[in-house]
Formats: C-alpha cells, sequence, structure tokens
C-alpha cells in the first residue's frame, strides 16, 4: 500500500521528500533519503565488523573475522557495507529493489560513496566499478537492475568508470533464501560470466563489484571468481546492506 503511495507521490513531488524509511517528509539536505528517526533506527556499519567482509559482527566476539569467512575465506580482497539487513533496513531495501522505486538509487549510492571515504583516503583505488548483474528476465520483470543504479550512482560521484553489462548473469537461479552457503555456491556455478566485448578490460585491473545486499556472500564470490579468472588483479565489494553474522 505505502509504495503504491509513494509511487503516486513521486509524479507529485520531487526526490528526497520523502523519508525512504517511514515517509516522513524530509528535506533536501538529508543525504541517504531518511529521517533522523529511521537514521537512528538503523544499525550501521560503523563499529566492530568482520576484516574481510565487512559483515557487522557482535562487539564482545574474540574473532576479527566472521563465521562464513572463517569457514571459506572468499576470493575477494575485501568486502565493505553500510548497515545491517535488519528487519526496519529491509524494507528500505526491498522498496528499491522491488518497489520500482530505482530513483532511490541516487540518495543510496552516495551512502555507497561516502562509506568509501575511509578507504579511498588509506590508498585504496579501483580503476573500475561492476555491477552484480541480474538475469535479463528479471531486469525485464523488475524494470531495472538495482545494483546497476548503484553502481552507476557510484561511477557519478566518484570518476571512476562503470562496466555496466561487465559482468552478464546467464542462468537465472531460483530464489536462495532457504538454501545454505554450500547449496548456494553449487545453484550459483556458472550463472555469471564476464562479457565478451569487454573481457579483456578486466586483465590487471583493480575492481569494485557493487551489490543491493550482501548475505552468505556466495553472489559476490562467483562473480569476483568470474573476474579473476579474466585477470582482474583486486575485487572489492561494496554493498547498502549485508546479513548478520
Ligand atoms: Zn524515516
Ligand atoms: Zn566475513
Amino acid at each position: 500500500m505505502w509504495l503504491k503511495i509513494r509511487r503516486f507521490l513521486k509524479l507529485l513531488f520531487p526526490d528526497g521528500l520523502y523519508c525512504f524509511g517511514c515517509g516522513a517528509i524530509i528535506d533536501d539536505s538529508r543525504p541517504y533519503g531518511l529521517c533522523d528517526d529511521c537514521v537512528a533506527k538503523f544499525h550501521w556499519a560503523n563499529k566492530k565488523v568482520c576484516e574481510k567482509c565487512g559483515k557487522i559482527m557482535k562487539e564482545e566476539g574474540v574473532f576479527s573475522r566472521c563465521s562464513d569467512c572463517r569457514a571459506d575465506e572468499p576470493p575477494m580482497v575485501q568486502g565493505f557495507t553500510c548497515f545491517l539487513y535488519g528487519l526496519y533496513e529491509r524494507e528500505v531495501i526491498q522498496a528499491f529493489k522491488y518497489g520500482g522505486a530505482g530513483y532511490m538509487a541516487d540518495k543510496l549510492g552516495r551512502l555507497l560513496w561516502d562509506r568509501l571515504q575511509p578507504e579511498i583516503a588509506r590508498g585504496l583505488t579501483w580503476d573500475y566499478i561492476v555491477p552484480v548483474p541480474i538475469h535479463k528476465k528479471k531486469k525485464k520483470k523488475r524494470g531495472y537492475n538495482q545494483a546497476a543504479l548503484l553502481a552507476r550512482r557510484l561511477g557519478e560521484l566518484s570518476g571512476i568508470p562503470v562496466l555496466e553489462a561487465g559482468l552478464v548473469r546467464v542462468r537465472n537461479t531460483p530464489a536462495m533464501s532457504h538454501l545454505d552457503r554450500h547449496q548456494r555456491a553449487l545453484n550459483l556455478e556458472g550463472a555469471f560470466r564476464v562479457h565478451e566485448k569487454v573481457a579483456e578490460k578486466f586483465s590487471g585491473k583493480r575492481l569494485l563489484l557493487v551489490d543491493d545486499v550482501y548475505t552468505t556472500g556466495t553472489t559476490a564470490s562467483q562473480c569476483t571468481l568470474v573476474l579473476m579468472e579474466q585477470g582482474a588483479e583486486a575485487v572489492y565489494v561494496i554493498t547498502l546492506a549485508a546479513g548478520a553474522n
């Protein structure tokens, strides 16, 4: 219901007037499209995170890596995320993904860009931004690939070129929410390949893979492996949200 209202309001008012989380009226100075209440409700990845994948970890834990990364080291160099994929945060992501609310990428992409600032300050650089692709059937149904919209926005803000169709999803896999990590990996085997037109561009390059959500990391890992097979020097991953550890 709220989605329908939001879409309607979108026709009448410019971006940034309504909070993505609760619909409260906000002014355009809020950089992420969230009101102060929602900013306070979100679980931000600003305390202890997994040093490998960036997932939020419990403060009191003794490990520096999450259980997924300890069980099976992901092939990317490092992952970054902005907030927990919790119940409240999920609504914003779902609206962005399935609600025909692609315009949200403008603000959410800024969130990714701000998240990268400390990494850029410590010297990290990337040659290309590459979104995690969705299958063309899904894209047709949804109207857009949310990861590509985020990548495009990140490209605008950073000046880093975006290889929007760099990766292609060749197999449309069934939903994976009920599968464990190993089943997910099997499910995704051969699901991605690089686009032959840009394949030679990846060799020796430092890449930033963009997606909306990082859960077990299977998707990011499969994409990373495909890029590394093309000779990528390093692959980093950035997402809006990551699942709990
Ligand atoms: Zn709000
Ligand atoms: Zn991890």
